[in-house]
């Protein structure tokens, strides 16, 4: 498919019920929105008994777009933002009937030559470039904490009853936790956004080698749901796939860092989006009294604008460097890289797991009235 107007991707995206739902509703939604500048990609897979799934994944993707679209701030606070308001219109909604929905929530943001993901739960975003896949996200989830904790080994979490126990959704509390960081992107990198229904059945290994293939978008998500469908197809399978044609530069704001400590709170990844604006009126203000020692200070004019520009380009460059070292920090890990060696990154959780850090039942995609948290997805 090709987006009027944003010639620089094109995209495939296909969601099914999967094998042992035949019948049954799919709680999986997404979502591709061109921009002007780029698009708004997302998949959000829905919790809960009945429809409460399927209207939390909905919900969710509608309050993301609209929330997108109506605010004019930088586009990671906007992101960070629209996932908020995501989560507040699916709390809104967790009344009755409704009462424990959730959903999981990986949006991907393009601007330009940058993307900026947003991640809250156990849906994923690959990145496929150079022939390598690079897992972008982890999953906040139980299992794959313990196995960051060195408890479960990546084939134990696979088959794990609670391997489906997410421990971070979207209409779990008021303020949203969510990981949200930039890259770089390049020409000829190919995006996946995917629900577990897809990464907990087919291996990143067979995810290489699908989307390798030399497949157009929407012949590369047929594949990757079917293959999840010939596995069993246990739940609900959401492939988009993005493939980036050109490089494009970066925009002028910084992007977000990632964040090797797992999710944090909205207001703390905005606190810091807002340190960098800080950085900005700082510049400003180093250029306006250059400008004032030039005009008042005649005589010393010629110093005071090569000591004021010095200082301007000076700290311009650092900040640059700053960028694009952080930008290819996500990448750079070497354990974040998969092909035919799969490594989980190792990362440090400050928490002891205990029996009360397994997600009561807002978190669990499992449907409230099933006291095992692994069925039902
Ligand atoms: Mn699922």
């Amino acid at each position: 498919m090709q987006a009027a107007g944003a010639p620089n991707w094109s995209y495939g995206l296909l969601t099914d019920v999967g094998r042992q739902r035949r019948g049954g509703v799919n709680q999986d939604a997404a979502l591709a929105l061109g921009l002007t500048r780029g698009g708004l990609f997302a998949v959000a897979d829905g919790m809960g008994g009945h429809a409460a799934g399927e209207l939390a994944a909905t919900l969710a993707l509608e309050a993301l777009s609209a929330h997108y679209l109506a605010r004019r701030t930088a586009p990671p606070v906007r992101l960070a933002e629209a996932v908020q308001a995501a989560n507040v219109s699916v709390l809104r909604h967790a009344v009755g009937e409704y009462m424990g929905m959730g959903t999981t929530l990986i949006a991907a943001l393009i601007d330009r030559g940058a993307l900026i993901i947003a991640h809250v739960g156990d849906s994923r975003a690959y990145l496929l470039r150079g022939g390598e896949l690079h897992r972008l996200t982890d999953d906040h989830s139980w299992v794959s904490e313990q196995v960051r904790l060195g408890h479960l080994t990546e084939e134990e979490a696979r088959d794990h009853q609670w391997r489906s126990v997410v421990s971070n959704a979207l209409g779990g509390e008021e303020r949203v936790r969510l990981e949200l960081f930039g890259l770089r992107l390049r020409a000829g990198d190919r995006l996946l956004l995917c629900s577990d229904g897809l990464s907990s059945v087919v291996a990143d290994a067979d995810l290489l080698e699908l989307l390798t293939r030399p497949l157009a978008p929407d012949s590369a998500v047929r594949c990757l749901i079917d293959a999840a469908n010939d596995a069993g197809g246990p739940d609900n399978i959401t492939a988009l796939v993005i493939d980036v044609r050109l490089d494009l530069h970066l925009p002028s704001y910084d992007l977000p860092a990632p964040q090797h400590s797992g999710p944090d709170y909205v207001d703390a990844l905005l606190g810091a989006q807002r340190g960098n604006s800080l950085n900005t009126y700082l510049l400003l203000m180093l250029a306006y009294f250059t400008l004032l020692g030039v005009i008042l200070l005649p005589i010393q004019r010629v110093l005071i604008a090569v000591i004021g520009t010095a200082l301007l380009a000076g700290i311009l460059l650092v900040q640059r460097l700053a960028l694009i070292h952080r930008v290819s920090g996500r990448l750079g890990r070497p354990s974040a890289v998969l092909g035919s060696a799969m490594i989980v990154p190792p990362r440090t959780v400050p928490t002891v797991p205990t029996a009360s850090t397994v997600p009561t039942a807002p978190a669990s995609k499992a449907p409230p009235q099933h006291s095992t948290p692994d069925n039902g997805r």
